[in-house]
């Protein structure tokens, strides 16, 4: 069974309450779960929270207040053309790529920290972010795997590119946790024709389907993944898997990217599982939108008719 382990004595309030816990598979332990646990983060999210839990997740959950969660469900109607929105300049510098990594949860592709020039800025942004890693989530089948829905609708997958912020932290693992810390840029796979450039990376999937395993990457320029329209939306929101931290800025671009059945499909071949442990294919290892709370989203782009009914 899964079970939430309270870290704090944190009084249980519907929002606005940092409080801490972690995620475990087992039996309780008996002892700690008194009465006390009718407190935990399960019952807390019986609220507009939703569902704000995958059981795949472990480690330790903070949440200081749980008033701007990611992912969400983008309203096209609803979201705020702003004409002051600059273009997203966007730099990496390919050499700079590591290894392709199967955390148990998805795959990431690390990048050094220590490049410096490599990263975004303008847009929504004050200052410059350095790229540190970039990941996927998808689904089982076409019709879902995208955290971001766009009215209503999900895409077969999603790609993060995550970035932290130099200019006031020391170090990513700083940023994480602090205001403006992180920028994260989104893009939508969809199912279509062949990606040439995703191709490098789906090569080398079968070398990390194994959860904790990782495969060197020779230079890899991920800006290769982005679609041509650069048209975006933006708002504050959170990480979208532990620590859930609500430091991210959020750059999601309108236009998918397509890529081949059979890439997706590769995706869809790793496994949350272990060397020797029992098979589980990595797969829906996406989270649910969370509620809007309020937040405005603003788009780069104003957005005709037409494009609504797209
Ligand atoms: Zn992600």
């Amino acid at each position: 069974m899964l079970r939430a382990v309270r870290l704090g004595k944190a009084p249980c309030k519907p929002s606005g309450t940092p409080f801490l816990l972690t995620w475990t598979w087992g039996a309780p332990p008996g002892p700690a779960l008194g009465p006390e646990r009718r407190c935990s983060w399960r019952a807390c999210a019986q609220s507009p929270r939703g569902d704000a839990w995958h059981p795949r997740w472990t480690g330790q959950v903070s949440v200081p207040g749980g008033t701007r969660q990611s992912p969400i469900n983008i309203l096209r109607r609803d979201s705020v053309y702003d004409p002051e929105l600059p273009p997203l300049r966007v730099s990496y510098d390919a050499a700079s790529c590591r290894h392709a990594r199967n955390t148990g949860y998805l795959c990431q592709v690390e990048f050094e920290e220590a490049a410096t020039g490599s990263g975004i800025s303008g847009g929504p942004l004050e200052n410059h972010y350095q790229l540190k890693q970039f990941h996927f989530h998808w689904g089982a089948a076409d019709g879902r795997g995208s955290e971001h829905t766009v009215d209503g609708r999900a895409f077969a997958a999603e790609l993060h590119l995550v970035h932290w912020n130099p200019t006031r932290y020391p170090s990513y693992q700083d940023a994480v946790m602090g205001e403006k810390g992180l920028a994260v840029t989104a893009v939508f796979l969809k199912p279509g024709t062949l990606h040439q450039a995703l191709q490098q990376l789906v090569d080398v999937l079968p070398q990390i389907k194994h959860k904790d395993t990782q495969v060197a990457l020779g230079p890899f320029d991920p800006s290769c993944l982005l679609p041509d329209c650069r048209d975006y939306w933006t708002y504050a929101g959170s990480l979208t898997t532990p620590p859930l931290a609500e430091t991210v800025t959020w750059i999601i671009y309108k236009k998918p990217i397509e890529v081949a059945p059979s890439q997706l499909s590769a995706f869809r071949a790793l496994l949350f599982s272990a060397v020797g442990e029992e098979e589980a294919a990595m797969v829906d290892n996406f989270r649910q939108p969370q509620p809007l709370m309020k937040r405005t989203v603003r788009s780069s782009f104003l957005g005709t008719e037409a494009q609504m009914r797209a």
